[in-house]
């Protein structure tokens, strides 16, 4: 029988593998530094081509999509030595002889299938943990962002191993063609329902999942908080992209007292950041195609627009826009918004807010805007999401050191710097004993008697280390209250 072109790729990707060229730290760090090279020789075709998908402009092309990818590239080359490295662990008393640590190793072949809201980020991020962690990896960008995709298709391989990190591109067929074969890994970023049809077909291999999904992230607008500052950053992070981010505010619930406020603070950022007449401003972009232009449009239907509310259907654009005292049952709030219109929901208060958003599925980020302290612990220990960020929006996904993922319907598993090199490395445990000391391995073999299982216990359970421990602690102690007893209350007595 004839192999499709896909299964011959993952075919090649997977004898390129098995020559074990990836295992030399120095291999993956010229395809890391290749890599960056292609992010950073390449930065106006890739431009153009988000320009074309997305209307992005250049400026916020380098901004949102490649200095985050040469960031985790430079993150990865700085650390790769460490990651890569045996992790020791702490040692027992039946360990105390031996070698026992955790040695990171590379998995194999790893699929990354991308989203096409931020087509380079979404591939280029995880591939640079993929590659870091010593894998094979096979490239599906979105066929909706087609540009980005014929693009990564044409000039990528041009910088790393063809064999090793093809791209693939294609539509729902392909994918589902690349989701037959055999991984080691699939790193999935899209949608929630797609996100069950890759992890079904991930359970015939038993494949490990990473699913970067997306849903509903709420933001809390607390009353004490300085509303303009506050309304800034809400403006940029659900504009930003004309929507179209994963992690955007899809609603905000603020009081009754506040609502008029908001809206007037959010209109007037708007004006700043993207003039009178956004359509024809630079850094406004566009809706992906016309079934999301449809969709989008449509959710506005019978609702209270506050801001904005215009689109152009021949343009794909729809301009920003607030809606206000939405209710929940509203049609805007039963899916993931994923454009530029921002309903506001009045809620009584901070009790009021967390029970709406712990009534709905798990969201990838809770965002809450406050002074108080105390509210924002509420808010971390009421709720569960894949991150809460307060007082500000986005910004959480550019700390390296952040896991970056959901929970529940917004995702599982999670990367970004240290921790996608994790995800795609297989953490292998190793114990290595010596053969001297055999007479303490008495107490396992048979015949087994009370008497061994006595020490068997003793040195499993480390009694006597646990005992000593607190001994020694209690010394430390009864020594330091001595000390002071001694220097400063009799001394002044
Ligand atoms: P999508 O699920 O429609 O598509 C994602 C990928 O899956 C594409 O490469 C597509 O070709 C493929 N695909 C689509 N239908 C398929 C099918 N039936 N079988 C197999 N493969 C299929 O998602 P999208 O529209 O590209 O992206 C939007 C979604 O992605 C939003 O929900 C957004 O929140 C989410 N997202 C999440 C993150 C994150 O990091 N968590 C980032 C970006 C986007």
């Amino acid at each position: 029988m004839d192999m499709s072109r896909e299964a011959l790729v993952v075919q090649r990707a997977r004898e390129a593998f098995r020559t074990g060229r990836t295992r030399p730290l120095e291999f993956r760090k010229q395809q890391l530094r290749n890599l960056l090279k292609f992010v950073t020789e390449r930065k106006s075709e890739i431009a153009d081509a988000l320009k074309k998908d997305l209307g992005k402009s250049e400026q916020s092309t380098e901004l949102f999509e490649t200095l985050g990818c040469e960031e985790e590239i430079h993150v990865a080359l700085d650390h790769l030595c460490e990651w890569a490295s045996p992790r020791p662990v702490e040692r027992t008393l039946l360990t105390l002889q031996d070698q026992v640590f955790v040695q990171p190793q590379p998995l194999g072949l790893v699929l990354i299938i991308g989203a096409w809201n931020y087509p380079w980020a979404v591939t280029l991020q995880p591939l640079v943990g993929a590659i870091a962690a010593g894998n094979a990896a096979v490239i599906k960008p979105s066929e909706l962002s087609c540009h980005s995709s014929e693009v990564m298709a044409e000039l990528l391989p041009q910088y790393l191993d063809q064999d090793l990190y093809p791209v693939v591109p294609g539509g729902v067929a392909e994918t589902q063609e690349l989701l037959r074969q055999r991984w080691e890994h699939i790193f999935f970023t899209g949608s929630t329902s797609v996100g069950r049809q890759v992890m079904l077909a991930a359970g015939a291999h038993l494949t490990p999942v990473t699913l970067e999904l997306g849903g509903k992230s709420p933001c809390y607008v607390h009353p004490d908080c300085d509303l303009s500052v506050a309304c800034r950053r809400i403006t940029w992070g659900k504009f930003v992209n004309c929507g179209q981010t994963c992690i955007a505010p899809d609603y905000v619930l603020c009081e009754p007292s506040v609502q008029d406020r908001v809206v007037e603070e959010i209109r007037k950022c708007i004006k700043e950041f993207y003039t009178e007449n956004p359509q024809s401003f630079k850094d406004y972009g566009r809706i992906i195609n016309q079934r999301h232009f449809q969709r989008i449009v449509g959710l506005m239907e019978g609702g209270a627009v506050a801001v904005g509310g215009d689109y152009d259907e021949k343009d794909r654009y729809i301009s920003p826009t607030v809606m206000k005292d939405v209710s929940p049952d509203a049609k805007i709030m039963q899916e993931e918004i994923f454009g530029p219109v921002l309903p506001i929901l009045p809620v009584r208060g901070v009790d009021d807010a967390i029970q709406f958003i712990n009534d709905r599925e798990k969201p990838l980020v809770i965002y809450v805007f406050t002074k108080d302290k105390k509210l924002i612990q509420r808010m971390i220990s009421e709720t569960s999401s894949g991150a809460l960020l307060a007082n500000d929006c986005l910004v959480h996904f550019t700390v390296s050191t952040l896991p970056f993922g959901g929970v529940g319907n917004s995702g599982m598993g999670s990367y970004k710097g240290k921790h996608t090199f994790d995800r795609l490395s297989h953490l292998r445990s190793c114990l290595i004993k010596s053969l001297s000391l055999e007479a303490v391995n008495r107490m396992r073999y048979p015949p087994h008697t009370h008497r061994k299982n006595h020490w068997a216990r003793r040195l499993l359970l480390q009694v006597t280390l646990r005992r000593l421990r607190r001994f020694t602690l209690f010394s430390l102690l009864v020594g330091l209250a001595a000390f002071v007893v001694q220097r400063f209350l009799l001394r002044s007595a």
